[in-house]
């Protein structure tokens, strides 16, 4: 957020339109990019995603005791080989967005992704935070994460996801110049769209997440913070159900975020699996990597305006 000298927010009350008009303007959605049918006649997409951070968030925060980095390595140890074996069951892929840091400290895992026919894409070096680097940081991280990737597994991600969608006013202009085909960070739709900086499209495809679709907010906790959001995880499989069914009503795309840490746990893996075996009695699901996806939406003719999941736009006139 803006400051003025004396470190509180910027006054934006005083701000000139131009002002407000352009922090706005700076990064935007663009045109919807849903097709008339999915791949193969599919009726809806579903893109499941990992974020497979495990000791990444307590070592960007500095939390560097045994007791915190342990609840990480869950997910790695347990979490990931759960969620993987689930997958292979179902015959269903996934995109796990994996910080170079944890890829790192678990080659095999992130070996284990590419081979096992997934995709593996960018979550930042260890999980840090765009809003508080500068340009040259946050470009030197987000190259040198996509480099150890390719190198550690030989095959060169074409995706992104921001730590913590944590999008900086430099994310976007990093994203363009490091030459990546989409990007999953932004919130502006439930379906996939262009994004557009100061008015120009940019060729970059977003793949739009939210909190709703997220197991963290609902089930992690600080230990010594006075929250404890424990949901019953068939709760929350009942969200997503909603999800899903609406986004197969809607023609749309269904997109969920999960973490190895988070979901991994016995209790909570019931949520996915019973999602899984939900989708599974629909016919008409095309199950896609966020890359795919990508492909697939980027190839929408211009000039589509399938809104399925809201009214119609009233014509432009120009
Ligand atoms: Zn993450």
């Amino acid at each position: 957020m803006p400051t003025d000298d004396s470190g509180l927010p910027a006054e934006s009350w005083r701000w000139t339109e131009q002002t407000w008009r352009g922090h706005l303007d700076a990064v935007r959605a663009g045109r919807r990019l849903v097709p008339d049918r999915w791949p193969g006649g599919a009726r809806v997409a579903v893109a499941l995603s990992f974020d497979s951070d495990h000791e990444t968030i307590p070592l960007r925060d500095g939390e560097t005791s045994p007791g915190r980095l342990a609840q990480g390595e869950y997910g790695a140890r347990v979490g990931a080989p759960r969620i993987l074996d689930l997958l292979a069951r179902h015959g269903v892929p996934a995109t796990f967005f994996m910080p170079a840091v944890s890829a790192l400290v678990h080659p095999e895992e992130a070996r284990a992704y590419t081979r096992d026919g997934h995709e593996l894409a960018v979550h930042g070096w260890i999980h840090e935070r765009n809003m508080l680097l500068d340009r040259d940081d946050e470009r030197e991280l987000t190259a040198r994460a996509l480099d150890t990737l390719d190198t550690l597994t030989g095959q060169r991600p074409v995706g992104i996801r921001t730590p913590s969608w944590d999008f900086s006013d430099s994310t976007l202009d990093i994203m363009l110049e490091l030459g990546f085909a989409y990007d999953s960070s932004l919130m502006a739709d439930d379906e996939p769209y262009e994004i557009v900086a100061d008015g120009r499209p940019t060729g970059l495809v977003e793949i739009p997440v939210d909190w709703i679709r997220d197991d963290a907010p609902y089930f992690t906790m600080d230990r010594y913070g006075s929250v404890r959001p424990h949901s019953r995880p068939r709760d929350v499989l009942e969200i997503w159900t909603d999800e899903f069914d609406a986004a197969y009503r809607d023609g749309g795309v269904f997109q969920l975020t999960l973490h190895p840490h988070v979901i991994g746990h016995r209790s909570r893996l019931v949520a996915l699996r019973e999602l899984l075996d939900h989708i599974a009695a629909h016919s008409g699901v095309w199950y896609a990597t966020h890359a795919q996806l990508a492909d697939t939406a980027r190839a929408v003719p211009a000039g589509r305006t399938t809104a399925r999941s809201v009214p119609e736009a009233p014509e432009q006139t120009p």
